[in-house]
């Protein structure tokens, strides 16, 4: 059975693969067989150095998503460097938090840029050469507040509910054409972006005790559905936004 999740072959653009879910994901793919473009603004050079000692290529690709600028640029070096293009994993993300009646434009502007517009700029780039190949996988990392409305982040729950949107939506219209569209929305996973929770101690206490699985996410975790939804295992599965939160959205 072990071969329908094998991923030799292929190459994965993972942006935002320096740190946290972007590189665990980029090493779970790699352990199944990818080749990884590691793209993002800080260079991924732990990520890049851990995926070729996996025996894989992989290649740092620089690239500020805050604006569609590099997003051509991205794909076309991808495969310049790594002859081929099989899988995008969105993953890379910012948040802002204030509360609603004190939100600066530049708070809404700066995470709907970097969060939705890249992100469906770079499906549209990557999903024009996988719709000509009519081979592809598109996972987009999506939150929690895809589905929840969450408090003082309005740009980061208006641009997650957006990329789940927007995956249903590209899901319709590729699905017949060889190009899965998928989400995954992490839980309450440890990394730098939830560091400040991590070490207030009570808002800690009070997230693990509403977490089913009674602990945070590992972004390892998050690796292996990242693995999963990237693998001939989901072929069938379209437009999917699939919540890996030890249960929290089932309480
Ligand atoms: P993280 O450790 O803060 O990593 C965020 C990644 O995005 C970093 O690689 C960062 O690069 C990159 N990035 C941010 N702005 C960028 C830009 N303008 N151009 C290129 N790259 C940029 O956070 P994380 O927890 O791993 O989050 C990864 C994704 O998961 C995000 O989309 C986040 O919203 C989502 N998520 C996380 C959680 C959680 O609990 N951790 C929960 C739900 C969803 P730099 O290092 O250069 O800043």
């Amino acid at each position: 059975m072990s071969h329908i999740f094998d991923l030799s072959g292929k190459v994965a653009i993972v942006t935002g693969a320096n740190t946290g879910i972007g590189q665990a994901i980029a090493l779970s793919l790699a352990e199944a067989g990818a080749d990884i473009a590691a793209v993002g603004r800080t260079p991924a050079q732990d990520t890049v150095e851990k995926v070729r000692a996996l025996g894989r290529k992989a290649e740092i690709i620089s690239a500020d998503l805050s604006s569609i600028e590099p997003v051509q640029r991205v794909v076309d070096e991808t495969l310049e460097k790594l002859d081929g293009l099989h899988i995008l994993i969105n993953n890379a993300g910012i948040i802002r938090r204030a509360d609603s009646t004190d939100f600066t434009e530049a708070d809404w502007d700066a995470v709907i840029d970097t969060n939705l517009k890249s992100v469906f700029f770079l499906c549209q780039a990557a999903g024009r050469h996988m719709l000509a190949q009519r081979e592809g996988k598109i996972v987009n990392i999506a939150s929690l507040l895809s589905f929840q409305g969450g408090i003082r982040v309005p740009s980061y729950t208006a641009s997650k509910s957006g990329v789940a949107g927007l995956t249903k939506l590209l899901a319709n219209e590729w699905a017949a054409r060889g190009v899965n569209v998928n989400g995954i929305a992490p839980g309450y996973i440890a990394t730098n972006n939830t560091a400040a929770l991590q070490a207030d101690e009570t808002r800690n206490r009070q997230i693990q005790e509403r977490i089913p699985a009674g602990r945070w996410g590992e972004a390892s975790d998050i690796g292996g559905a990242a693995m999963f939804l990237s693998s001939a295992a989901a072929n069938y599965i379209h437009g999917h936004v699939l919540a890996v939160d030890g249960g929290w959205l089932a309480r």
